[in-house]
């Protein structure tokens, strides 16, 4: 609620600007260069932002905040949750000449892209989270795994791969979890990771992506985004800080609401299996309640009818990639998110082919559970 908003009663204002210069004056060009100088070696701040390219302070305001909320030093905003993939692959991989990447699959269908094409000069291991020490060689510069996992809602212990990456910097990504349910930087994690565009923003209207970090990994992440242009448009920074206002109560309500439809899924004759973290035996590892502070918002089930079928015959539910937001999201990963990975590699994660995902939002939990009900039963 209040991060990132310290001076606003001094500057004698509610709400924060939005600041929209894609340059700043510089009487004094001497100082403007100097303030250039330490913005591309990474500084959080300068005397002149300089050029919306360098740092906009409006993007930092959120960034302030949402280092707070991941328990982190910093934290620094990209254009997309991929830009901000691809930053920290060159950050940590590129930048430092070890090409290397272990990651634990199931991912995000376009972090597994972008790995898999080793598009970035990276050549990647998937190996399961028990195998990630076996997994590492000296040429190894970083470790990638997403809990819950995209789309299966897989749960990985993050302290335990921290602890088998050893000086390997970890990234995980949260973007399922949220900060409110979980803060992998309490476990020693390097990098958190957020798709801003999904609970962050929170509405379906801004793409945006963020990391948190310690300021000396930050550093480096600013110099690639002021080199790749990879930066966060001042009005999204404001509409994703925004966001973080109502972030714990959003999630807290659609998470409510999410394990009453798991519950009755379960009991569905059209469903073969329901992914939710909060369902027995959906965390062997005893993560909910010690790494994870809830199971979230975020389910998948897998269908006896054809899950084409079953999206087709909804009415209030909108099909469509995409997550976090107010209103309920349903998608069929094999076809769409999750399309790029190959058949053999999504059945081997746990992504069969039947599998729906559903990003639960906030309506009424009984309008939902209709919507399901009478398109499951439709469609058998
Ligand atoms: C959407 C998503 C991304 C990519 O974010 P964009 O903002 O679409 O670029 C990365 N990771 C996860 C888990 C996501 O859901």
């Amino acid at each position: 609620m209040h991060g990132g908003r310290a001076d606003l009663a001094d500057l004698g204002v509610h709400a924060p600007p939005i600041d929209l210069s894609t340059t700043y004056p510089l009487p004094d060009q001497a100082a403007g260069g100097a303030a250039l100088g330490e913005l591309a070696e990474g500084a959080i701040e300068a005397a002149s932002p300089v050029y919306a390219r360098v740092r906009n302070p409006t993007v930092a305001r959120f960034e302030t905040a949402l280092a707070e909320l991941e328990h982190a030093e910093s934290a620094v905003a990209f254009g997309s949750g991929m830009a901000a993939v691809t930053a920290v692959i060159q950050a940590a991989c590129v930048l430092s000449g070890r090409s290397h990447v272990v990651a634990v699959r199931p991912l995000y269908g376009g972090t597994d892209h972008l790995l898999s094409t080793g598009l970035l000069g990276t050549t990647v291991s998937y190996v399961d989270a028990s195998e990630v020490a076996d997994a590492i060689t000296p040429e190894t510069g970083l470790v990638v795994i997403e809990t819950p996992a995209n789309p299966n809602l897989d749960l990985i212990d993050i302290a335990a791969v921290v602890c088998a990456a050893g000086d390997v910097p970890v990234l995980v990504d949260n973007t399922f979890a949220t900060p409110v349910l979980q803060n992998p930087a309490d476990a020693g994690v390097a990098y958190v990771l957020h798709s801003g565009t999904k609970y962050l923003g929170g509405h379906g209207d801004v793409l945006g992506g963020v990391v948190a970090c310690a300021e000396g990994l930050a550093g480096p992440l600013r110099q690639v985004r002021i080199l790749t242009g990879a930066v966060l448009h001042p009005l999204g920074g404001y509409l994703l800080h925004r966001g973080l206002a109502t972030l714990p109560l959003r999630v807290r309500a659609a998470q409510e609401t999410a394990a009453v439809l798991a519950a009755r899924l379960v009991e569905h004759p059209a469903i073969a299996a329901v992914r939710y973290p909060g369902l027995p035996g959906a965390d062997p590892h005893g993560l909910l309640g010690t790494q994870m502070r809830g199971p979230g918002a975020m389910l998948a089930f897998e269908t006896l009818a054809d899950p084409n079928v079953v999206v087709g015959k909804l009415s209030l539910i909108t099909p469509a990639v995409s997550l976090g937001s107010v209103d309920t999201l349903i998608e069929h990963p094999a076809a769409l998110t999750h399309r790029l990975v190959a058949s053999a590699d999504r059945q081997a994660c746990g992504v069969p082919e039947n599998l729906l995902r559903l990003s639960v939002g906030l309506e009424d939990l009984d309008d939902l559970w209709t919507d399901l009900d009478d398109a499951l039963t439709a469609a058998s």
